[in-house]
C-alpha cells in the first residue's frame, strides 16, 4: 500500500519542468525601458493586418473557424503546399507541444541542442519523455553530435533553424545529412520561427523536405517578421499521418478570429515584409560589426541568420554586469544564466535608433570595467 496523499500531487516529471522565463519589459525598479529582450519586430505590423484585426470586433460572439479554412488555404497558395497538410495552434509554441504530445511519451528520449530554444524541454517532459542534450560546436547546432545521441529510444529532435538564442543557422547540405542520419520513425522538427530572416534567402531545405518525407515537421509562427506576437499565430506542415495525430489532441478553437484575420492580411502585405528584412539585415551586420570591434575587451557576436545576436563576453565586463548596466542606461536584453550561458546576452536587432543606443551604452559599460 502506498502512503495515502493529502491533496492532488503533480506528476513527477512535470514538476521537473524550470518554468519558462519570459523577456521583461520593465527594470527592477519597474520603469519602462526599450525592449530587445523578445525578438519582437521593431517596426510594428503591417497596416493591414491592423486594420483586418480591428475589423472583426464586428465577430466577436462568433467561433473561430475551428478547421481555419482561409488562413490554411492562403499560406498553402503562398508557399505552394497542400491545404490539407497544414496544421496550425496558438502560436507555433502550441504546434511544437502538439509535436511531443503525438509522437513522444514516458520511456522516449527527445534530442535538442544545447543553447537550444526552452519551449524543447518544457514540451518533452510535460508528455513524461527524456530530453537529451546533444553538445554544439561553437555554439552552433553540431550534426554529427545530435546523430551520436540517437538510440532506439530516441522519438523526436528539435531543431531551431536559425537557432534561438544563438542564431546560428545549419545549411541546408547538413539539415539534408541529419534527415539521412535518421531512423524513418523518428520525427524531425525543423522550427523555422526566424526563416524569413535569412541572409539571401538560404533556405535550409526543410519545406520540400516536409514535403516529401514522411518524419519532418516544418513550424512557422507570425511572431516575429510578421510582427504578430499579441496574437498568437503558428503553424507546421508535414505528411498527412503526422498532421492527423497533432489535430487529435489541439484545442479545437486555440486560434483567434482576430489573429487569423490579422494573419491572412499580413500575408498579403510583402512590402512590409520586404522593409523589416532589409532593416534586419542591415542594422544586424552593423551591430555585429561593432560588437566585434570590442573584441580586445572580450566580447564577440555569434554570427546569427536571425533578428537578434548573442553577444558573448569573455573579458572584463562580464554579461551580467552589462545586463544590469544596460537596465540602468534603459535597454532590456536577453542575460540566459538558466539556459547555460551565464557569459552571454542576447540583444533584439531594434530600430536604429534603438540598435545604436544599445550599442553606445555597452561601448560606455566596456570602458566602465578598464
Ligand atoms: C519565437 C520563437 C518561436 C515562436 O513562438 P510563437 O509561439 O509562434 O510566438 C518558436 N521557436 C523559436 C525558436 C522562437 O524563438
Amino acid at each position: 500500500m502506498s502512503t495515502p496523499q493529502t491533496k492532488p500531487v503533480a506528476k513527477p516529471w512535470i514538476m521537473a519542468i524550470a518554468p519558462y522565463v519570459p523577456g521583461r519589459s520593465t527594470t527592477d525598479d519597474g520603469r519602462k525601458v526599450v525592449k530587445l529582450s523578445s525578438n519582437e519586430n521593431p517596426l510594428g505590423t503591417s497596416p493591414r493586418a491592423k486594420e483586418a484585426f480591428v475589423s472583426a470586433a464586428d465577430r466577436l460572439e462568433r467561433y473561430p473557424d475551428a478547421s481555419a479554412t482561409e488562413l490554411r488555404d492562403v499560406l498553402a497558395e503562398k508557399h505552394g503546399l497542400d491545404p490539407e497538410r497544414i496544421i496550425y495552434g496558438n502560436g507555433s509554441d502550441e504546434v511544437l507541444h502538439l509535436a511531443a504530445g503525438a509522437f513522444a511519451g514516458p520511456g522516449d528520449e527527445v534530442i535538442y541542442v544545447r543553447y537550444g530554444f526552452a519551449v524543447y524541454e518544457i514540451a518533452a517532459r510535460r508528455v513524461g519523455a527524456t530530453p537529451v542534450i546533444a553538445p554544439d560546436t561553437d555554439y552552433a547546432t553540431d550534426v554529427d553530435a545530435i546523430l551520436a545521441c540517437v538510440t532506439e529510444k530516441t522519438k523526436l529532435i528539435y531543431i531551431a533553424n536559425p537557432n534561438n538564442p544563438t542564431g546560428t543557422y545549419s545549411t541546408r547540405a547538413e539539415i539534408a545529412r541529419l534527415h539521412a542520419g535518421l531512423r524513418p520513425d523518428i520525427l524531425l522538427v525543423l522550427d523555422h520561427a526566424y526563416a524569413e530572416y535569412i541572409e539571401g534567402d538560404a533556405e535550409d531545405g526543410g519545406m520540400a523536405l516536409a514535403e516529401s518525407a514522411s518524419n519532418v515537421l516544418v513550424t512557422r509562427t507570425f511572431s516575429k517578421m510578421y510582427g504578430l506576437a499579441a496574437e498568437r499565430i503558428g503553424w507546421g506542415y508535414g505528411s498527412a499521418e503526422i498532421i492527423d495525430a497533432m489535430h487529435r489532441i489541439r484545442l479545437p478553437f486555440s486560434i483567434t478570429i482576430a489573429g487569423t484575420a490579422a494573419a491572412v492580411a499580413a500575408l498579403g502585405d510583402g512590402e512590409f515584409v520586404e522593409s523589416t528584412r532589409a532593416h534586419n539585415a542591415e542594422w544586424r551586420r552593423w551591430f555585429s560589426q561593432e560588437i566585434d570591434k570590442l573584441g580586445n575587451a572580450g566580447l564577440r557576436a555569434v554570427p546569427s541568420q536571425a533578428n537578434f545576436v548573442l553577444v558573448l563576453f569573455e573579458g572584463k565586463l562580464t554579461a551580467e554586469v552589462a545586463y544590469k548596466g544596460l537596465m540602468d542606461a534603459g535597454y532590456i536584453v536577453r542575460w540566459l544564466p538558466g539556459q547555460g550561458l551565464p557569459h552571454g546576452l542576447r540583444i533584439t536587432i531594434g530600430t536604429a535608433e534603438e540598435t545604436q543606443g544599445v550599442m553606445t551604452a555597452l561601448r560606455d559599460l566596456v570602458e566602465a570595467a578598464g
